[in-house]
């Protein structure tokens, strides 16, 4: 295959797109007299050519199913093509064989300009792709690499962190029409404007100063923040299943959301533990600290230390928790653009399940653990028998494992950020 024959099969994204499928959708035209290995198969031509589960291109296997990352002949590092492999074909030819593949788009920030010019702009990180409707049928000679498109479930605090640097898709685009779904702000602020995981340092840098004009301008009342100054800004998280939803710092304190009730840090951290991450309603053992005058947190403002407090709250049992993991339970989970893997979904996997170890704790079962513990014979952790026994117990009393401190102690020393009070404009809820 010389490098003429390669730049002659590239795909043909950028025509593709403006193709609508009522037109014909990915297939050849029979009329197109091109030679076969540049003609895309027809319809019928493709319901009858042998199906198959991978092909092998430059010593590399392409499954059906592996995102994909396509010759491009402009070979611009941004916007390398993406591509999810549909389907997988065999057109007999005189010679040998043809592998032709069904491919579904993903969508770059640039090929978003013509589509959706002010979300590509202002809602896109260089690594963010939009899962598009267009499909398009491609000689497997286009086929460069393998990659991983990461789903972005922003939404969800049990997900795992999204490395820096690799390719991520929340959104789906109908390229005709440019609309997005989901909606914007479904889980994202209310300001409508998406959240960057990472952006380049020298705009990250404009965007902090930006931001931090905004505060000095006192800007809040007169009129909304920019794009930029959001993207310098925080985001705060609130857990709830009903809420689950991120918010700029900016926007919050704009609205008059800020957590006047705070009596002292300690009042605070004892709201933030109410705000329960599986159920709507506050944690009962935290929930007179939420109040608008919080008598309790009144009676707790004393200097006593927040461990102190909470263990206070047992009503003399004894706590077995690591004291840095109730430090971490009591944070805001917030997350901010550029902070390595801890800018997609910042804290929220530490501190929410910190918080249900915590409840577990309060609520007896880490007892029932150690004494479920204490009852298996020595050495029962080589016992497969036995550690089922102690799974099928904690599935039934629906309660976690016991905490690792060395984790929890590695945890609360990740580098904290100055973070405002502030509560969430849905339930009002600390977060
Ligand atoms: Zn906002
Ligand atoms: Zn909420």
């Amino acid at each position: 295959m010389t490098s003429t024959d390669r730049q002659q099969k590239k795909p043909s994204k950028s025509q593709k797109k403006k193709k609508k499928i009522s037109e014909g959708g990915p297939f050849g035209h029979p009329l197109d007299n091109r030679p076969s290995h540049l003609r895309p198969p027809t319809e019928d031509e493709w319901r009858g050519m042998g199906r198959g589960k991978a092909f092998v291109v430059n010593n590399k296997r392409f499954r059906k199913g592996d995102d994909v990352i396509l010759h491009d002949p402009d070979n611009d590092e941004e916007n390398r093509w993406l591509a999810k492999i549909k389907s997988i074909r065999m057109r007999q030819t005189l010679r040998d064989g043809e592998v032709w593949v069904l491919v579904q788009w993903y969508y770059s920030a640039k090929d978003m300009e013509e589509i959706a010019p002010n979300f590509g702009m202002v809602g896109m990180s260089v690594h963010e792709r939009l899962m598009s409707d267009r499909e398009e049928l491609l000689n497997a000679e286009c086929f460069e690499d393998i990659t991983w498109v990461y789903e972005y479930r922003e939404e969800d605090p049990d997900s795992i962190p999204i490395p820096a640097g690799t390719f991520f898709q929340r959104y789906c685009v109908n390229t005709e029409y440019g609309t997005i779904t989901p909606a914007c702000e479904s889980w994202a602020c209310q300001c409508k404007i998406p959240y960057h995981i990472s952006t380049p340092q020298w705009k990250m840098h404009e965007a902090k100063q930006a931001r931090q004009q905004f505060y000095h301008e006192n800007a809040f009342h007169s009129r909304t923040p920019s794009p930029m100054e959001v993207l310098g800004d925080l985001s705060h998280f609130c857990p709830r299943p009903e809420c689950r939803a991120w918010f700029h710092e900016l926007c919050l304190a704009r609205k008059h959301t800020e957590d006047e009730t705070t009596v002292s840090d300690i009042s605070r951290a004892l709201r933030l533990l109410a705000v329960d991450p599986d159920l709507q309603v506050p944690h009962p053992t935290f929930s007179r600290f939420i109040g608008q005058s919080p008598s309790g947190a009144k009676t707790f403002s004393s200097g006593l230390p927040l461990i102190t407090r909470v263990k206070a709250l047992k009503h003399g049992s004894q706590i077995n928790l690591p004291d840095s993991l109730i430090k971490v339970a009591a944070r805001p989970i917030v997350k901010r653009t550029n902070c390595g893997e801890l800018s997609s979904h910042g804290n929220a996997r530490d501190v929410v399940l910190a918080r249900r170890l915590l409840y577990q704790e309060l609520e007896g079962g880490h007892e029932f653990l150690i004494k479920l513990l204490s009852q298996l014979d020595v050495g029962w952790h080589e016992s497969f028998s036995a550690y089922t026994h102690v799974w099928q117990a904690l599935c039934v009393h629906r309660l976690l494992a016991s905490p690792y401190v060395r984790y929890w102690d590695k945890a609360v020393s990740r580098r904290g950020t100055e973070v405002r009070a502030v509560v969430c404009p849905k339930c009002n809820g600390a977060i």
